[in-house]
This record gives structure tokens, sequence and C-alpha cells, in this order.
């Protein structure tokens, strides 16, 4: 990490944290017991980057101020709370370079655009510098060309007229032209100037940090435990008001992060979308809890409430079975069996052949009719 100075603050919250977290959570179908918190530190740090822009004879310094909570960077402000001198000191500051090494990204980001805009007008600039200089070079060569031109035309002229003397005068001046101009070194010193003027206009950016500053903040951790006849239930719950988020509270069946929780009658905690209604008890389950449909109805029955037929094997709800008296079976209302005699539904295991009618009837039916056998051989 870069040197810079490191400063130690801490928020104190004047707010009740029972009244917080009673605002936040709710138990709807139970009732608190007993609620006690503990505090444990957090932590949020505040970068704060000097960015120098060197560019021509431009020099510009930009601040920077990065705030990286929970690792990432976000749109800070410490004007809402009370800062205070932290009490504390480094070594119980969990380690922060990964949110240092994540400010300075988020620097680059900030500044990226006037970057971008420095630059496209630096080029802009490096453009029309060049264009003088390719003028100013191809003036230079055309200024050479034409001497060399008027030269020609005139030693033309001298030979025509055979003034020999003239002539080899005239090519001792294109030969000293020709050395003074010499094209290629003239390119050369074009792409020189270029290159030169290319560098002028680079652009420096540099980031420093100037200042660390961390910033401790007190996490809430609240024990609770709610009672809803018979059942019992505790639950630890985070609230961390930096973040305004409380964790802890989660539905044992869809596992969303929840801020009121039902319990269900076999104790599970539930959202408001995962608890149903027995549709035979009318208790309230988690889907969990609430798998079975009775197979006649289609209705959501819980495990009390769900028989399965003797004869079938079909699970079905209270109000689709009926259980036999005399055998203790319970039996399905579509595997009942109609006695001719009584008009009754009965175990249809139960049936006995009549001696009177052949028939056959249900137990009941039978055991009265032995009976009136009986009473009758008594009686005669
Ligand atoms: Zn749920
Ligand atoms: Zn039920
Ligand atoms: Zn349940
Ligand atoms: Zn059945
Ligand atoms: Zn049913
Ligand atoms: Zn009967």
């Amino acid at each position: 990490m870069e040197k810079d100075t490191t400063a130690y603050l801490k928020i104190e919250f004047d707010f009740n944290p029972l009244d917080e977290i009673n605002k936040r959570i709710f138990f709807p179908n139970s009732e608190i017991k007993k609620i006690t918190f503990r505090e444990k530190p957090g932590f949020f740090y505040r970068f704060t980057f000097n960015t120098n822009f060197q560019y021509l004879e431009e020099k510009e310094d930009i601040l920077n101020e990065i705030y990286i909570f929970n690792s990432k960077p976000i749109e800070g402000d410490l004007s809402e709370y009370a800062l205070l001198e932290g009490d504390y000191s480094i070594n119980e500051v969990p380690d922060f370079k990964n949110s240092y090494f994540n400010a300075k990204e988020e620097v680059k980001k900030r500044i990226q655009e006037k970057t971008n805009q420095i630059s496209k007008d630096l080029g802009l600039n490096f453009e029309k510098e060049k264009d003088k200089i390719e003028k100013k070079f191809s003036f230079e060569t055309k200024g050479f060309q034409k001497e060399l031109e008027e030269i020609t035309d005139k030693l033309m002229e001298f030979a025509r007229k055979g003034e020999l003397e003239k002539i080899s005068e005239q090519k001792k001046l294109i030969n000293s032209i020709k050395e003074k101009s010499n094209f290629l070194a003239l390119e050369e010193d074009k792409v020189r100037a270029i290159q030169l003027e290319n560098q002028k206009h680079l652009l420096n950016v540099e980031n420093k940090l100037k200042k660390t500053t961390v910033i401790r903040y007190p996490i809430y951790i609240f024990n609770i435990d709610v009672k809803t006849e018979p059942l019992k239930k505790s639950f630890i719950i985070n609230f961390d008001p930096v973040a305004n988020d409380i964790s802890g509270l989660t539905c044992e069946s869809c596992s969303n992060k929840v801020k009121e929780i039902f319990i269900c009658s076999s104790g599970h905690a539930t959202c408001k979308k995962c608890s149903i209604e027995c549709q035979s008890c009318r208790k309230s389950f988690c889907k969990k809890c609430l798998k079975n449909t009775c197979e006649i109805c289609s209705r959501s029955i819980c495990k009390d409430c769900s028989v399965r037929c003797f004869r079938c094997s079909k699970l079905v709800c209270k109000t689709h079975t009926r259980k036999d008296p005399v055998s203790a079976r319970h039996y399905c209302s579509s595997c009942l069996k109609r006695c001719e005699r009584c008009t009754g539904m009965k175990d249809p295991y139960s049936f006995r052949v009549s001696k009177k009618t052949n028939a056959e009837i249900c137990e009941d039916c039978f055991r009265e009719e032995m009976q009136g056998k009986v009473l009758k051989g008594v009686f005669e």
C-alpha cells in the first residue's frame, strides 16, 4: 500500500436497538418471550485519493473520496452520522487490503470520463500541430524545387546559346542547392519534429492515496425466543444499521430472507407465502409439512389428518374416511360397502352371508340376525 495517513473513527448510534428490531421484524402467530442482544464491531472505509493529470503545460489535481462497505464501493456520505474519535487500534481492524484495491479501481472508473476528454482534446491538438509541421516542411521542399526548376530553365537556355562557361556555373549552383536541400534529411527532420510534438501531447495520470479513514460501528446480534403454545423457537438475528440489513430470519421452506416469520404447527419458521392451512384441521403449516393431498377431494392435508385406507392404500382426508368401530380399521369412502339391510357404509371385510336371505350383510346386521334367531328360539 502507498504511504498514507490513517484515521480511526467510530459511529455511536443513539437509538435503542430493541426498538429498532421491533420495528423491523414480526412474528404474527407467535409471541416474543425473551429478547437479548450483544454488539460486534462492523467496519467500513473511506479512501481519499489525489489524482494528478499532467499534459502540455497543464497540471491538475482532483480529490476523490471512495467509501468501501463490505469490500464494495458505495455512494457514501458521512454527514448523517456523528463521527467520534475511535478508541481502537489497527490490530482490531480486519485486513482491508482488498477494500483498498477495490477503491483504487473505483477511482480509475470515476476519473475515466475526464481522462477520456483530455485524451480526446490532446489528440485533436496534436493533429493540428502535426499539420503545421507537415505544411512547413512541404513549403521548404517546394521552395528548393522551384529554385531548381528556375536554374534548369536557365541551363537549357544557356545550352541553346552554347554559353559553356555559364553552364558549368549553373551546374555548380544546382549541386549546392541539392546539398542544401537534402530531401532525405529534411524528411527525417520532419519525422523527428512530429515525434517530439507527440511526446508533448502525452497525458500522465497519477493516483495517490492521501488518507485512509477506518470507521467502526456496532452490529447488533439478537437472541429472540418466541412461543406459540405448545411450541418454542429461538432465532439469532443480525442487524447491521449501516447496511440497514437484517439477517437470520429465513423461511425454512423457500430459504428466502424475510421480515415476517410464522411458526408452523410442527415448529418450522416459515414465510407468509409458504405458510398454508391444513384444509382439514385448519391449523397452519409450512410447505414442508403440508405435502399430502387427499386422493379423493385433493385438498392439502397435514400428517395428522392423513389416513391410509386399509383396503386400497389411498391417502385420504378425515372427511373421506371412516373408522370401522368393530375392526378399528380405516377405509376411504369409496372402499366402504353399503349394507343392503341397514343401508350403512361398512367395513367391506366384515360382511357375512345371511342365513335367512343368503345376501351379504354387515357384521352388525348379521349379529342381530343371529341374536334374533336365538331369542326366537327362547320364546318359541
Ligand atoms: Zn417461504
Ligand atoms: Zn390437519
Ligand atoms: Zn412445518
Ligand atoms: Zn380405499
Ligand atoms: Zn378428502
Ligand atoms: Zn347392516
